[in-house]
């Protein structure tokens, strides 16, 4: 078997505990059905894997962001499942959207009259969701363009309209007002153009103490990340285990990595894991983030390097300090979340920023070889 040699750092993606995320959202949320939003290479982890056991769990609705993403994904919808295009339709795109077989997610009057046209030339009708602001001010039909929607028939007639969709721009602060005020813009607009199946929530959303529509969409909470600001309800589903390389024991006074940030006032004991910011582990956490060996939080001190962290081992038992040694990055001692907020960031960049030279494992499934292009 191919072996990955980019680092020797491990990323373990728990399908199982993604698996039963996803479940429990969909209990949560029904009657409305549960989609899955995988864009972004399923936030980082491998959608080709995440999509398969997500199918498996009974997804029927899958959400990329560009139309590249969900032609990797072409036998998904060839197979019956539906792939929304949530960045729309590219100019030019047309053809390739419908050869794909996905589903383009029409944020413009534009972009509607380029799929109906080609649905016309075509002599078909094509299926497309329609996405409005409601709110937000980022993608979606201004309240003006629904208006010309709804005057002009012709606008969609060979467009077979499956999901009209909006997004919420405060949805993990359940108490904020915006909330209602979207869901009630969402469904005015709805009644409007008919009430076809409707689809408001990202994760925070399917938490929210109201009813959830036809489809959802969450994302994050998928893979673990707290899709609100109370106790994380969802199962962890990704770990991170890099590797000692070096130990080194320093007398006081000793100082360490780019610019001396660090300075030991102790004797002490410095390790040197194999990951770096390249590997996405945020140069902010220079001085400020940490790492488990053996369970004991261990501080990363001085500047996160391209390739490399050093870390204060002085009190960690020296049966845990030899070149090889497991230290944990993510796990159970410390989520995605934790990351984020030593970083000042949310868990999506976390996740999203990984890379591509872990050994990344999918327990239960043979291990994947080495992504393509990555470094060694
Ligand atoms: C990314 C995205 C989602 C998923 O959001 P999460 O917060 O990860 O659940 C849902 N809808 C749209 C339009 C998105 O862009």
């Amino acid at each position: 078997m191919e072996t990955c040699e980019a680092t020797m750092a491990t990323l373990r993606i728990d399908l199982a505990a993604m698996a039963d995320n996803y479940l429990s959202i969909a209990n949560r949320v029904a009657p409305a059905a549960a989609g899955a939003v995988v864009k972004a290479d399923a936030y980082g982890l491998g959608a080709t894997e995440v999509c398969a056991a997500l199918s498996t769990a009974g997804c029927r609705h899958f959400f990329v962001a560009h139309l590249g993403e969900a032609g990797r994904l072409a036998s998904l919808a060839r197979s019956g499942r539906s792939i929304f295009v949530l960045n729309g339709l590219p100019v030019g795109a047309e053809e390739k959207c419908a050869e794909i077989g996905a589903i383009p997610v029409l944020n413009s009057i534009d972009q509607i009259e380029r799929w109906n046209r080609y649905a016309k030339a075509e002599g078909r009708q094509l299926p497309a969701a329609l996405q409005v602001d409601s709110g937000m001010s980022r993608l979606g039909l201004s309240a003006a363009e629904v208006d010309r929607v709804v005057a002009d028939a012709n606008v969609l007639s060979h467009i077979d309209l499956v999901l009209l969709m909006s997004h919420l721009a405060c949805g993990d602060d359940a108490s904020n007002p915006f909330n209602d005020e979207q869901s009630s813009i969402f469904a005015m607009i709805a009644d409007r153009l008919g009430r076809p199946p409707l689809s408001l929530d990202n994760s925070a959303g399917c938490f929210l103490d109201r009813p959830h529509l036809d489809l959802v969409r969450p994302g994050i909470a998928l893979y673990g990340g707290n899709p609100g600001s109370g106790v994380n309800p969802m199962k962890p589903v990704v770990s991170l285990e890099a590797q000692i390389i070096q130990v080194r024991a320093v007398p006081a006074g000793t100082r360490v990595g780019y610019g001396l940030t660090h300075q030991f006032d102790r004797p002490g004991k410095v390790a040197t894991i194999g990951i770096g910011y390249a590997d996405g582990w945020p140069r902010h956490l220079g001085g400020k983030g940490c790492a488990f060996i053996a369970g004991r939080r261990v501080a990363i001190i001085g500047r996160v390097s391209m390739d490399s962290i050093t870390l204060d081992v002085t009190d960690v038992p020296p049966e845990h300090l030899y070149p090889g040694a497991p230290v944990e990055m993510l796990g159970v001692h410390q989520t995605i979340d934790d990351v984020a907020e030593d970083a000042g960031t949310i868990s999506y960049e976390i996740l999203t920023r990984l890379g591509r030279r872990y050994r990344r494992e999918f327990p239960g499934l043979p291990c994947s070889p080495c992504q393509e292009g990555a470094a060694i």
